[in-house]
């Protein structure tokens, strides 16, 4: 199944990114000073722009701001509601996408990779998808995207993502883990700028779920933060770092527990987000390992980073013939120069 064809970034790799609501267009600025890879395909709900050489990142944050749309880029843009399928027939250059999609209702990053199967298009898909019952139904298409010829990498943002990744490297000092505990912090100014962030965390609240979070207004999202002074606090949340950690052989998931605070009108972390990690060494020692990320770092810079670092592991994989699905707990991210 593999060959010894390897991938080499010396001229940059064409890659689109679906979404373009915060952590798109988050995606697209990360991308602009990189050398290794560049962005020539996004698409939103409304439409998709496609430009070879290269989309300048300004420009579509610029239009998408006007008119809610990178379809409606002068050069490149086209008004569609079927923006995924038309793009992915008309940029066949593209090796890779990040799926900044919202995942509302919970099957629909699931039926786009279905979207990409059906297709033919052969490469790379990253998501950020954050439930395990999410990823649970990519687990189910492990076999279609193997053959299709798709490497798939799922839930590769910041949590899960970065902090799975670094709670699998942190279980190496043990020879059993007992606790993963993951508390993020996230500060974001304006609720608005990451709707479907902001609803797929309503979700956890008590007395709401994927659902009735996916179908309120902004004026009710809104009025519902105003409740809370804008705050959202989640406990014992459904994610999927629990899932990847067990299928990575590390953890059993009901070992692993993840938490934290949205604070939704103010761009200051609320609290430092890390993961801890338990465990005995072969000694008989029990320790905890605990990483922090930098509290200047945004929820933006966390989730874009890694998602083009699992990216361009992805891209090696599947020049190598390495198809099918992976977990940010499984493969280490490449950095993109
Ligand atoms: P957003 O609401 O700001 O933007 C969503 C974008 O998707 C919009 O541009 C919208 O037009 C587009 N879109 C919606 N339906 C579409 C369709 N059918 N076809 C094409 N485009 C479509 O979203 P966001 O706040 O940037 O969040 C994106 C995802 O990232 C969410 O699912 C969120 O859970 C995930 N996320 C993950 C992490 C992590 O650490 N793993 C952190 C934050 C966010």
């Amino acid at each position: 199944m593999s060959s010894n064809r390897s991938t080499s970034f010396d001229s940059p790799v064409p890659v689109g990114v679906l979404g373009f609501g915060g952590l798109g267009q988050a995606a697209a600025r990360v991308l602009a000073p990189k050398r290794e890879l560049r962005l020539v395909a996004a698409a939103d709900g409304k439409g998709y722009a496609r430009r070879v050489a290269g989309l300048d990142a300004d420009t579509c944050i610029n239009v998408y701001a006007q008119s809610g749309t990178v379809g409606a880029i002068e050069a490149g843009g086209v008004l569609s509601t079927q923006s995924i399928q038309e793009l992915i027939e008309a940029a066949p250059e593209v090796r890779g996408y990040f799926l900044a999609l919202p995942n509302l209702p919970n099957t629909f990053m699931a039926s786009v990779a279905r979207q990409f199967v059906a297709s033919g298009w052969k490469g790379v898909l990253v998501d950020a998808m954050k439930r395990t019952s999410a990823v649970e139904q990519l687990l189910e298409l492990r076999s279609e995207l193997a053959e299709a010829g798709i490497t798939y990498l799922t839930g590769c943002g910041a949590t899960p993502g970065l902090l799975t990744a670094a709670a699998a490297l942190a279980a190496q000092s043990y020879a059993e883990i007992q606790a993963v505990e993951i508390t993020f912090g996230v500060g974001i100014a304006n609720w608005e700028a990451y709707r479907a962030t902001i609803r797929e965390d309503i979700a956890h609240m008590p007395g709401y779920d994927v659902d009735r979070a996916r179908n309120l207004s902004d004026e009710e999202v809104a009025a519902l933060l105003d409740t809370t002074d804008g705050l959202i606090s989640l406990e014992n949340m459904e994610h999927a770092d629990d899932i990847m950690l067990e299928l990575a052989g590390i953890v059993d998931r009901d070992r692993v527990t993840v938490g934290g605070v949205v604070d939704t009108r103010n761009a200051r972390k609320p609290l430092s987000t890390n993961v801890r990690v338990t465990g005995r060494t072969f000694e008989g020692k029990t320790s905890t390992h605990t990483f922090t990320l930098g509290d200047e770092t945004s929820m933006a810079a966390n989730v874009c980073g890694p998602a083009f670092g699992y990216l361009k592991a992805g891209l090696e994989l599947h020049a190598r013939g390495i198809y099918g699905l992976f977990t940010a707990a499984e493969i280490m991210p490449k950095f993109v120069r």
